[in-house]
């Protein structure tokens, strides 16, 4: 088992990132195999109370077009994305406090009736309101710790508290969601230490997927003019958490394929087994910018799935039939 220095060295070095990528491809395969789970995602609202320093959807930013779709508007999405052979829908969107417990437990029943797994990404919620949605049908929660350098944690984050980030994963674990964290790659002042000690603790919580997206900068945000994250180290902090992990689920994230054309299928080559498609309806997917130039899906989602069924055969990946628990019993 790697430890921190061991990680550190790792991610200094990059004459051997060749056989990093290699490695964790070997072990994605062993342990997960060759089948990729397609997880449909619906951003349905981006209205947002907190201000999170990098990301476009911010509270403060009012250069931006709010939208929240209705009900109705979601649970069709969902419906579409299912008739396509989508087997999860991940629900995001800001933290909108207009989605009540109640107003979000009816939608997740109504998904969960199209017989397909639920994922979670609204945001730091009471426990009580984690209980009541898995209660009605979620399966899976992602709440990115971001980092866990609790002081650049503070920075990013005004009126934030990292504890109750911490608090949140542990009682989603607790609760029993298939619990998904990860972390930025690239926000200024972060250091590899504090890289290395992100993957110490998604081994820690024993996460069940992890995300790691390199940093973008929004125009509309304070970090407008900070350099973007590095699409290598983003993609060897990606490869070193398959190798620690071993059988979790990993997307290969839109904002590696914004950074580098290319992005997701080098993902899925360096430990990888997720792709999280948009199945929002085009006209709201151009408002949802957590960060620019995010890539489409386009308006035909069926087209879309062919394209990206033909790319994957490419490279030898199937697309996985089956819900695509961590825990293959669920
Ligand atoms: N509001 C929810 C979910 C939506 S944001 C939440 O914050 O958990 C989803 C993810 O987008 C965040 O976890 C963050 O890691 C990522 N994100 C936000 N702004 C970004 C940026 N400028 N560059 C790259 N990723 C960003
Ligand atoms: Fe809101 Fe999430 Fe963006 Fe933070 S990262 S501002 S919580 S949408």
């Amino acid at each position: 088992m790697l430890n921190k220095n061991d990680i550190v060295e790792i991610l200094k070095d990059n004459t051997q990132n060749h056989n990093l990528f290699n490695l964790a491809d070997d072990t994605r395969k062993k342990y997960v195999g060759n089948t990729v789970h397609l997880r449909g995602l619906i951003e349905f609202s981006n209205i947002c109370s907190k201000t999170c320093k990098y990301c476009g959807l911010r509270y403060e930013n009012k250069n931006i077009d709010r939208y929240r779709m209705t009900q109705e508007e979601i649970v069709e999405c969902a419906q579409n994305a299912v008739e396509l052979g989508y087997k999860t829908i991940v629900l995001q969107s800001g933290e909108d406090n207009f989605f009540t417990r109640d107003t979000l437990c009816k939608i997740i029943k109504e998904i969960k009736r199209l017989d397909v797994a639920i994922t979670l990404s609204i945001g730091e919620r009471s426990d009580d309101d984690y209980k009541a949605f898995k209660e009605a049908g979620a399966d899976r929660y992602l709440l990115r710790i971001e980092t866990t350098d609790e002081n650049l944690y503070k920075t990013m984050h005004p009126h934030m508290d990292f504890k109750n980030r911490l608090k949140c994963l542990e009682n989603l674990k607790k609760i029993g969601y298939e619990t998904g964290t990860g972390c930025l790659v690239g926000l200024p002042n972060q250091s590899l230490e504090s890289l290395a000690n992100d993957i110490m603790f998604f081994k820690e919580l024993n996460a069940d997927m992890i995300g790691i997206g390199p940093f973008l900068p929004h125009p509309d945000t304070p970090l407008s003019d900070a350099p973007h994250g590095d699409f290598n180290l983003a993609l060897k902090v990606m490869a070193i958490t398959r190798i620690v992990l071993k059988d979790i689920n990993i997307p290969a994230t839109t904002a590696m394929e914004t950074l580098n054309k290319n992005g997701r299928i080098i993902a899925l080559k360096s430990g990888a087994n997720v792709i999280m498609p948009n199945v929002t309806n085009t006209k709201f997917q151009e408002k949802y910018e957590i960060y620019p130039n995010k890539t489409k899906s386009g308006n035909d989602f069926a087209e879309y799935k062919e394209t990206l069924e033909i790319k994957l055969k490419s490279i030898g990946r199937t697309i996985a039939q089956n819900k695509g628990f961590r825990n293959p019993t669920k």
